[in-house]
């Protein structure tokens, strides 16, 4: 079978070659792919600067924004042919450690969990996958091709918990919520914010476009410019760009007891100078939270999976701007103006 594959480390190496049928290793659930979603991640493993092999091998698959059919699954799997399916990332570190021992692998300390497409575990970019039934997610039918949004969805399923757990250490009632960033990570953290009845604020650079309209229709307010400009405090910021300048614009603009969660991943590539003492004085002084969110475990697909079914289908299906074939994968990994959600679409 075909698969999109890179060696870890090595740019330019990323190619579609033939791979060996799943390996009933990887569980005994079989999926025909119908779409893999591309994100920042996939440019970065494509580029060569992230990304592990499985231990004795050159090439990964890549792929972890999955969707498809259940093929074959073993009567009492819960799984039947022709279920809509999504793979969940990260595997439990082998230890295991307190987190990964009670399923939370999300939050593993000590760093030796795999993620399929992307840590030492080949992923979901290949005509057919195998997986563990306890590691995927059923998906309503009538998502249809939108049910790609599972992963992602599930990263701001995570953050949201977090952020209300955290809310918890005190009387807490938030009204408002300031997203920065209007890619499909942030238009989904906006999504749930209005499914929580929050007055949701939108912030990014684009003055208009399909970005900034999808925000508006979901009732959010859009705002392109500065963080530091706007005219009221946020209870909650979730922060979906990782550009360092708007996150420390973010965290001094919360509201005194607010919560900043970072969801963008940085690529570390830039320098910014920043008075720390200020922000800590700042941060101290009204009790505010600033903490990093990442992947997320089976309880947060199962709470993505609520919010997607509960989402305008009309909404939803405007954030899979693009769909290309297996073979032009390269122009899936190119960002174009106005792409919200790409995807290699296995059918074509
Ligand atoms: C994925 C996460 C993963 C993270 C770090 C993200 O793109 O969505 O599941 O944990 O990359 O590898």
């Amino acid at each position: 079978m075909r698969a999109l594959t890179v060696i870890p480390g090595r740019a330019g190496s990323a190619a579609v070659v033939e791979v060996p049928e799943p390996s009933l290793e990887d569980g005994p659930i079989l999926v025909r792919t119908h779409a893999v979603g591309v994100c920042g991640t996939d440019e970065e493993i494509v580029s060569g600067t992230y990304g592990w092999a499985p231990e004795g091998e050159e090439r990964l698959i890549i792929g972890h924004e999955s969707l498809g059919e259940v093929l074959e699954a073993p009567a009492g799997s819960g799984f039947k042919p022709g279920d809509l399916v999504a793979g969940v990332v990260r595997r439990p570190d082998p230890v295991p450690c307190l987190a990964c021992g009670v399923g939370e692998w999300d939050m593993c300390r000590n760093g030796r969990y795999t993620e399929r497409g992307i840590k030492q575990r080949h992923g979901f970019a290949s005509e057919r996958f195998r997986i563990e039934p306890n590691f995927l997610v059923p998906i309503d039918p009538g998502l249809g091709l939108h049910g790609v949004l599972m992963e992602p969805a599930s990263i701001l399923a995570k953050a949201w918990e977090h952020v209300e757990r955290i809310g918890q250490r005190a009387r807490w009632a938030p009204r408002s919520v300031l997203v920065t960033g209007v890619g499909p990570i942030g238009l989904l953290a906006a999504m749930m914010g209005q499914q929580r009845g929050l007055e949701v604020h939108v912030l990014a650079r684009s003055p208009d476009g399909p970005r900034p309209r999808l925000a508006r229709a979901l009732g959010a307010t859009y705002h392109a410019g500065e963080v530091t400009d706007l005219p009221f405090h946020p209870d909650v910021v979730i922060e979906c760009t990782g550009a360092p300048e708007v996150v420390v614009a973010a965290m001094q603009q919360i509201a005194p007891a607010g919560i900043c969660c970072l969801a963008g991943i940085s690529s570390g590539a830039r320098r910014i100078c920043f008075d720390g003492g200020t922000a800590e004085r700042q941060m101290v002084l009204g009790n505010e939270v600033l903490f990093g969110s990442v992947n997320a475990n089976m309880r947060h697909f199962r709470a993505a999976a609520e919010a997607l079914a509960r989402a305008d289908r009309g909404w939803l299906g405007q954030l899979v701007t693009r769909r290309e074939p297996l073979d032009r994968w390269q122009s899936a990994l190119q960002r174009q103006k106005d792409d919200i959600k790409t995807v290699i679409d296995f059918t074509l």
